[in-house]
């Protein structure tokens, strides 16, 4: 049953799944209203229950084990569904094992660091789940598309001259190298949205006077750069989808279907990773009953012994009686 689960849910990311090396024009490759034909929004809503209730469930082995830790780095254009994803996605989930960080323009003090100094002050410890909302991506994303954020970071000439995003794809991918080799795997996820629901979203969020804190006239002026995006998220995910660390492109023109595919591909990793609970040695195991026994000779007068053990017993007689009548 498990391994039928995995299976499926392997199957499902995997046209989502950037193969390392290929070569990726997004509006070629990826549509943003793909959805699975097997799944029609009444079962997502269950599926993602399910996915939920999984996620919760490794989790707590995950935090338990204490070896391993999974950065979540979530990517996308305004409106593209990104708070959406964490509220639906992480909503079962212990909120002591999950850490949220969100990326904006930098501070004085961020700046005055190298650029991923910021995002590695974030880093989730072992046993936990970190979710990057935007995250080092951003590096080479807005800071392509507007290069005056370049000009701001104080690089020596040396860091600002020849292959300035060629040279930042490699680090990336050796920093994040580096953190799956010791225990925390990178699961990187692009919403990939519309131009035409991203308008259809900003409409919204202009109507609706409870959605006007998330639009700005920023955000308007940010469209007009729709295409330098594409181009950038383009050359992002054929540099740095790699095999410790690929990118998944999530089609988020539906709401729906984005928070069930994110939670796959969260889910998958996690099965990979296969936390279990540490089993106590025999040493300890003896330790703890001595320590058990000490418990129960603390009793105070009248009271059970072990009113765990007392209630069980209690409750097991009163079913039997029962049975009898
Ligand atoms: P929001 O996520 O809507 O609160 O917006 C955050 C803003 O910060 C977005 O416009 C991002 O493009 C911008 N941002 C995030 N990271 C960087 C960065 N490293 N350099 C410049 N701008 C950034
Ligand atoms: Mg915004």
């Amino acid at each position: 049953m498990a391994d039928l689960r995995v299976e499926r849910i392997a199957e499902f990311i995997e046209p989502l799944r950037v193969q390392p090396g290929s070569r990726v024009r997004l509006a070629r490759d990826f549509d943003p209203g793909y959805k699975a034909d097997f799944l029609n929004k009444k079962d997502g809503r269950e599926l993602l229950a399910a996915g939920v209730e999984l996620l919760a469930d490794y989790q707590r082995r995950l935090a338990a084990q204490n070896t391993y830790g999974v950065l979540v780095c979530l990517q996308a254009l305004d409106a593209g569904g990104k708070d959406g994803t964490i509220r639906h996605v992480m909503s079962g989930v212990n909120p002591q094992g999950v850490k949220v960080s969100g990326f904006k323009v930098p501070s004085a003090e961020e700046l005055d660091h190298d650029y991923l100094w910021r995002y590695a002050c974030r880093l989730p410890s072992r046993g936990d789940i970190g979710i990057f909302n935007r995250s080092h991506y951003e590096e080479v994303l807005v800071v392509r598309v507007h290069p005056e954020h370049l000009q701001r970071q104080q690089l020596p000439d040396s860091a600002r001259q020849g292959h300035v995003w060629a040279r930042r794809f490699r680090e990336i991918n050796d920093w994040e190298r580096y953190l799956s080799d010791n225990g925390f795997k990178v699961v990187k996820l692009f919403l990939n949205l519309s131009k035409e629901e991203q308008r259809t979203r900003f409409l919204r969020r202009i109507d609706r006077p409870d959605r006007n804190w998330k639009f700005s006239a920023a955000d308007a002026r940010e469209r007009r750069y729709w295409d330098d995006y594409q181009r950038a998220f383009s050359k992002m995910l054929s540099a740095t989808s790699t095999e410790w660390a690929p990118w998944y492109v999530i089609p988020a023109d539906r709401k729906w279907f984005a928070r069930i595919a994110a939670a796959a591909v969260l889910a998958h990793t996690l099965i990979e990773i296969d936390p279990q609970y540490p089993t106590v040695s025999e040493e300890r195991r003896s330790d703890l009953l001595v320590a058990r026994s000490e418990l129960e000779a603390e009793a105070p007068e009248g009271a059970p012994a072990d009113p765990y053990a007392a209630a069980a017993a209690e409750k097991k007689r009163r079913k039997k009686k029962r049975r009898k009548k």
